[in-house]
């Protein structure tokens, strides 16, 4: 029996280096895991590409998908819509990949309300400076898109208690690693091998029968 794969959500404040954790994570196994690629009216920052890092649409294409039921959730950031394509989602965890959603907190807690099953992962800098830092290094935003996203990573952090799971970002290596083991180990939660347990609970039942 082939297991479903595992629905998850990465969520983090921007600047978080959550991009560069799925990079490695599928690097490193990529037979593992799936990642989401979202649609997205922003426009692509340099080196992105269409297909790759995002779809890039229009505003009227982004409203067109919404009107025909595509995504599975979508929301505004920053004066741009984000939302999640789902026939990929779908037929990736058919074939047992855990899916990768790497989307900000109010997708990810409509992603949990469809499906309560979905894993909820939030992925923090060791600090509020460090935030700031990395914003700014990377360059590709000028200082007011950089103020709107540490204001809007404020208002993120008041709803990471309704995550699963807490990971700090310090060193890249033993984060991907981190992450990848909290992925793997639920694999393992009872409710999600109820199949498998009433399976067994039948065969003890015939092999009790006898004695
Ligand atoms: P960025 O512009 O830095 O690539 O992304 C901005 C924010 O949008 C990030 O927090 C990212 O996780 C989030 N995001 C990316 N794709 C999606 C999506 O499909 N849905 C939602 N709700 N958020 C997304």
């Amino acid at each position: 029996m082939k297991n479903k794969g595992i629905l998850t959500v990465v969520s983090g404040f921007s600047g978080s280096g959550k991009g560069t954790i799925m990079k490695e994570l599928m690097a490193n196994y990529s037979d593992v895991y799936a990642l989401s690629i979202s649609a997205t009216t922003r426009a692509p920052r340099p080196g992105e590409t269409h297909g790759k890092e995002y779809f890039f649409v229009s505003k009227e294409e982004f409203e067109g998908m919404i009107a025909g039921e595509e995504l599975i959730e979508y929301a505004q950031y920053v004066n741009n819509y984000y939302g999640t394509p789902r026939d990929y989602v779908f037929e990736q965890l058919e074939n047992g990949k855990d899916v990768i959603l790497e989307i900000e907190i109010q997708g990810a807690l409509k992603v949990k309300e469809k499906y309560p099953d979905t894993l909820l992962l939030f992925v923090s800098p060791p600090d509020a400076a460090e935030l700031k830092k990395r914003l700014t290094n990377r360059g590709t935003e000028d200082a007011a898109t950089i103020a709107s996203r540490l204001s809007r990573a404020w208002q993120e952090a008041q709803g990471v208690e309704n995550y699963d799971y807490f990971v700090i970002n310090d060193v890249l290596e033993d984060c991907v690693k981190k992450v990848h083991g909290i992925i793997q180990n639920e694999h393992a939660r009872v409710f999600r091998n109820q199949e498998l347990i009433d399976t067994i609970k039948n065969e003890l039942k015939e092999f009790s029968k006898g004695e």
